[in-house]
């Protein structure tokens, strides 16, 4: 069941220096998040989209500081966690946990699952003791389908699907509210992936848990997530609710990524697909920067900005022709 606001993120910004020299100034920024609100509530599975450099990956890390904002404000739950100092946040910590893409990268591949899924409880005091802790373990591994002769294997020995199983295991160990999954089925196959998905649509159930849901292919998150944004180039061009952002997308850009998809709605109106590559985020595009793809641009889109304004029924869009 969806709850209150979890999650509170306002005008977050994020640049990175890049291409600096050794001693000396110079080099530019990359503009990896450029002012960005986002509200998620407990329980809720909130979908952030994009193509790949549109700051979706920095915007999750940023929510759950793992990376500092330059810019903005970060509540969880009405705590400011930008203000924690570092013991309070590394305490603070088990309430956030992410799932990463590549879950063999975030495994250590000398550590027996025993070891790799007890750690975070170690980390955070949590069990009476290792024969406690084990048992938690055990329980751990049967709530994300896996059995207990798990424990005494290395991470290679399992497939990739499994191997992602573990890595929530970690992630639900210290009983979180809240789950960054990072791009947590792209490297999987179809039917793996819809295991994969099912298991945390359970765990959101069995556990009250939300999750901010990372993808690039908007097709698989129309499926499962209560609310999606859109993100292009660093901003956030449209959010609402799953099935109707699917049903009747607003933004150009959120129509031409439906379009580029496999399989698409049923009934949704059919737009040109996106094409080229984004422009740089060293140098982004002045006025709408989405502009130069758009295929509706008109004059204004590249001389002002248009603001992501809401239009009512839980629905915004940041485009001039709204
Ligand atoms: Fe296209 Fe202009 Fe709307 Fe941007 S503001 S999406 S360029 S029509």
């Amino acid at each position: 069941m969806i709850g209150d606001d979890l999650v509170r993120a306002r005008g977050l910004v994020k640049r990175f220096r890049t291409g600096r020299r050794l001693l000396g100034s110079g080099g530019h920024h990359v503009h990896a998040v450029s002012g960005i609100d986002l509200t998620i509530r407990a329980g809720e599975f909130f979908g952030l989209v994009g193509e790949s450099g549109s700051g979706k990956s920095t915007t999750g890390r940023m929510l759950i500081r793992l990376l500092e904002p330059d810019q903005g404000s970060v509540e969880f739950d009405g705590t400011d966690i930008l203000a924690l100092p570092e013991r309070e946040l590394r305490r603070y910590r088990r309430h956030f946990q992410i799932i990463f893409q590549d879950p063999y990268a975030a495994l250590n591949p000398r550590m027996k699952v025993r070891t790799l899924v007890e750690e975070p409880l170690k980390i955070h005091g949590i069990g009476d003791g290792r024969a406690d802790r084990l048992e938690r373990v055990e329980k751990l591994l049967t709530q994300v389908g896996l059995d207990r002769t798990a424990m005494d294997r290395y991470p290679h020995a399992f497939s990739g699907g499994q191997r992602q199983r573990i890595g929530i295991a970690r992630a639900i160990a210290c009983s979180p509210r809240f789950l960054v999954a990072d791009e947590p089925v792209s490297a999987l196959d179809t039917p793996v992936q819809a295991q994969i998905i099912n298991l945390m649509l359970d765990l959101r159930e069995q556990l009250g848990l939300a999750f901010l849901f990372i993808a690039h292919d908007l097709n698989l998150v129309r499926r499962v997530c209560d609310r999606v944004a859109v993100m292009y180039l660093g901003k956030i061009v449209e959010e609402g609710g799953g099935a109707d952002l699917y049903r009747t997308p607003r933004h150009p850009y959120t129509r031409a990524l439906l379009a580029s998809t496999p399989s698409q709605v049923p009934g949704a109106p059919v737009a040109p697909a996106v094409t080229g590559e984004p422009p740089s985020p060293v140098s982004p595009p002045t006025g709408c920067r989405f502009h130069p793809r758009c295929p509706v641009a008109v004059d204004v889109c590249s001389a002002s900005e248009p603001a992501l304004i809401d239009i009512g029924a839980g629905r915004k869009v940041a485009c001039h022709l709204e």
